[in-house]
């Protein structure tokens, strides 16, 4: 926690950015102002501007919700929040002294958008915050923070809203959280906001997404908050009611990085150990596997057969899969592990049929 950014700093709950999806009206602005409970929010989020998948859909309430976030502000004194996707937003937001800019995940995918809103906040003090791109990619991600601290923008974060799939998952975008984790490991100044409202595209999986974010020590949470959810104008199946984030808010445990109690750290330090021991008995099972592939090359090679044989590799998968269920691993997981050693064996087996023979 030390070596994040000092904006971050300067709350004693971990963040939490709520508010709707979208500026709707100056009433309903204030009804989830009112709700919101101020020991727990400490930014109050509205999109003014909305980037919708499709034409001829409700593309938000354009500058006069500028007013509204700024009523917010003032009467209930969150800090406020609100996306900009070019330099005409950026101005309007800065003249109505929004406190926190985001870059949403459709802006970062374009360098050049990026480098705009860049140039149109140079040497500010504000907040800003970069959505992950909708497309799984880290350098994307980083090149935007990059952009920033080239124009002298120094309180930077991160948020994670997960990434696009073709194929719906459970997830609306799944947030391969690895992705999130090297960023972290990369950038550790860089406090990262989770968005599980994105995420799940659902009410349902909020909590869980929210509490897995805080197993990895996040930083804060932005959730959409909407005080009449089912009626909101955009993203109405994910919005929350103040009460149920506030429930939310208060049921996730948040984790330390460590522990100074002495049995912890001697039973850890065991455990650990016995890990290790148990890494290196599969890598030496996985080399003695490839030994005997190699071998297998040798004979395939001798008598001209080929090396993927698709009726052997299904099988070799459907057996690992049958045995994994019973060992409680799931399909998923096999799959992948089954599919990286099978393609690893193959490849040492091509690169004997290349070899030229040596007599
Ligand atoms: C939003 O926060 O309302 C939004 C549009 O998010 P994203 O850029 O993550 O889609
Ligand atoms: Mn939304």
């Amino acid at each position: 926690m030390s070596q994040k950014l000092n904006w971050i700093k300067e709350f004693d709950k971990p963040l939490a950015i709520a508010g709707p999806c979208s500026a709707e009206s100056e009433k309903q602005m204030m009804e989830i102002a009112e709700q919101l409970n101020k020991d727990y929010v400490q930014v109050f989020r509205a999109g003014i501007w909305k980037p919708r998948t499709k034409p001829n859909c409700f593309e938000g309430v354009g500058a006069i919700g500028l007013n509204w976030l700024k009523k917010v502000k003032d009467e209930f004194g969150f800090k406020i929040a609100t996306e900009v996707a070019n330099a005409s937003h950026v101005k309007l937001a800065l003249e109505y002294d929004v406190d926190y800019l985001w870059i949403g995940a459709r802006s970062t995918v374009n360098p050049f958008t990026v480098q705009e809103i860049a140039e149109a906040l140079r040497d500010t003090k504000k907040v800003v915050l970069v959505k992950n791109p909708v497309n799984p990619d880290l350098e994307l991600w980083m090149g935007a923070i990059e952009r920033l601290q080239q124009q002298n923008i120094q309180n930077l974060g991160a948020i994670h809203r997960g990434f696009s799939t073709y194929k719906k998952t459970k997830y609306r975008n799944n947030p391969q959280w690895q992705i999130a984790l090297d960023f972290m490991n990369k950038m550790p100044e860089i406090p990262m906001v989770c968005d599980p409202s994105h995420i799940c595209g659902n009410r349902e999986g909020i909590f869980d997404v929210s509490q897995q974010a805080y197993n990895f020590e996040y930083d804060g949470l932005m959730i959409e908050s909407h005080h009449q959810p089912d009626e909101a104008w955009s993203d109405a199946k994910q919005q929350i009611t103040p009460d149920r984030l506030l429930e939310i808010l208060r049921k996730i445990e948040l984790r330390k990085s460590d522990d100074e109690d002495a049995f912890y750290h001697s039973k850890i330090n065991h455990l650990r150990n016995e890990i290790d021991e148990t890494d290196q008995g599969i890598l030496e099972t996985i080399a003695q596997r490839m030994k005997i592939a190699s071998q297998i090359g040798e004979l395939k090679k001798e008598h001209n057969v080929a090396v993927f044989q698709p009726d052997r590799w299904k099988q070799i998968k459907d057996n690992s899969v049958q045995q994994g269920e019973k060992l409680g691993l799931s399909e998923e997981f096999i799959d992948k592990l089954v599919r990286a050693i099978h393609q690893e064996s193959i490849s040492h087996q091509n690169q004997i049929m290349n070899k030229e023979n040596s007599n």
